[in-house]
């Protein structure tokens, strides 16, 4: 809550077209000035070399900072200006909570910003509409009208729900949300992209190198974060790789498997031996392990780590990854029985549900990450004017 001299200046800084700082903002701009003076962990992670080529931080730079962190807890534990310390300096929960906001203030459309502070509940809600949905259409789609229960269907799910059908509805949302999160992350690109052009080939590369591999997520020294005290590890680095690499294998299980309807003219269902269920047993499987491990720890964070209030957002999303892979597994497993219809149901609404949170929910963090790792590697080839002298 801001105190009315607080107030009083903002309306004097509005007034004067001044760009006015949230109190989360200005609480990261405070905490960059004290680790600016410091600099103790300068070799820590991509944000500190950042904040070292600025004096003064602006909306933009917080924002950039923000999601720059990894939130990997090294700085807090190396700090001797942590609380209980006066000067209170938790980076990483402070650039958490302005993170969030950059997440629903770049949303769109901007009103559907809402939705990332409300995240626990919009997802709760999504999975219940889309389960509902298919249940109701696979009872409706049955030759055994009124019941999920059926003559086994030897593995055909065009037999429940049509194939134009599922193309046409996961396709229109799917599509949707990745133009959702195109115009979000162009938008906040507008406001950080550097001053000055420069050759983004190898800006590019580097970028890519440092997200594919949670470079950051090492600590600065090859040892990892800290999940809940002072040990380094690297467990948080490894559960977000299962969890990123399952996501990705099983989105190749789906293309490989949309190449051979569309361009082979193969019909589901594939042999287990056939690639697209190699790729998705594989993805299905990461995508357990992965999840389990990350739920294990974000139970476990300290709350200085991070935001407590994103919490039920990080969750919700680390289930209904859980929940999408455990019920495509189960589907595999028992496509061959009567109780298919049910199975299928069950995994389609677990997928529409996360396609239909995906703009809106901790997602996000993947696509604004790699952003501020885009303009980093792009502000690192620029010459540094604090280095040369010319502020
Ligand atoms: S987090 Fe603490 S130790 Fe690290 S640079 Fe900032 S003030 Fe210094
Ligand atoms: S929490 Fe980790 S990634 Fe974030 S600023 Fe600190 S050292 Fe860097």
């Amino acid at each position: 809550m801001q105190s009315l001299d607080a107030l009083a200046r903002d309306a004097a800084a509005l007034a004067r077209g001044e760009v006015v700082l949230s109190h989360a903002e200005s609480e990261v701009a405070r905490q960059m000035q004290i680790c600016n003076a410091c600099r103790y962990c300068e070799g820590f992670c991509a944000v500190f070399p950042a904040m070292t080529r600025r004096l003064e931080f602006g909306a933009a730079d917080i924002h950039y900072l923000a999601n720059l962190c990894h939130n990997c807890g090294a700085c807090l534990h190396a700090c001797q200006y942590a609380p209980p310390h006066e000067f209170a300096v938790a980076v990483p929960q402070a650039m958490a909570q302005v993170r969030a906001d950059t997440y629903a203030q770049y949303a769109w459309p901007p009103s559907f910003g809402a939705l990332y502070r409300r995240n626990g509940l919009t997802v709760a809600l999504a999975l219940s509409a889309a389960l509902a949905v298919f249940l109701v259409l696979a009872i409706l789609g049955n030759t055994n009208q009124g019941s999920l229960w059926h003559a086994p269907l030897a593995g055909n799910f065009y037999a429940v729900f049509p194939h134009n059908t599922l193309v046409a509805m996961f396709g229109s949302v799917f599509g949707l949300a990745i133009l959702a999160l195109g115009i979000g992350v162009a938008r906040f690109w507008r406001d950080v992209q550097p001053a000055q052009e420069v050759p983004a080939t190898g800006a590019a590369t580097e970028a890519a190198q440092a997200a594919l591999t949670l470079k950051y997520l090492d600590g600065g020294h090859g040892q990892g974060c800290h999940d809940e005290d002072d040990r380094h590890t690297l467990a948080r680095r490894r559960w977000h790789h299962f969890t990123f690499y399952g996501f990705m294998l099983c989105f190749a299980s789906t293309s490989v498997a949309t190449l051979y309807h569309y361009v082979l003219g193969w019909q589901a269902p594939y042999p287990v031996t056939s690639l697209p269920v190699i790729l998705g047993t594989l993805g299905g499987i990461g995508l357990i392990v992965g999840p389990i491990g990350l739920l294990r720890l974000n139970l476990r964070r300290p709350a200085l780590h991070g935001d407590t209030a994103q919490r039920p957002m990080d969750r919700a999303f680390i289930t209904l990854l859980l929940l999408v892979s455990v019920t495509g597994l189960a589907l595999l497993a028992g496509r061959g029985t009567g109780a298919m219809a049910l199975l299928l149901a069950l995994h389609l609404g677990t997928v529409m549900a996360l396609f239909l949170t995906l703009p809106y929910g901790k997602f996000a963090h993947g696509i604004y990450r790699v952003a501020a790792l885009l303009k980093f590697a792009i502000e690192k080839r620029q010459p540094n004017r604090l280095a040369l002298g010319a502020d």
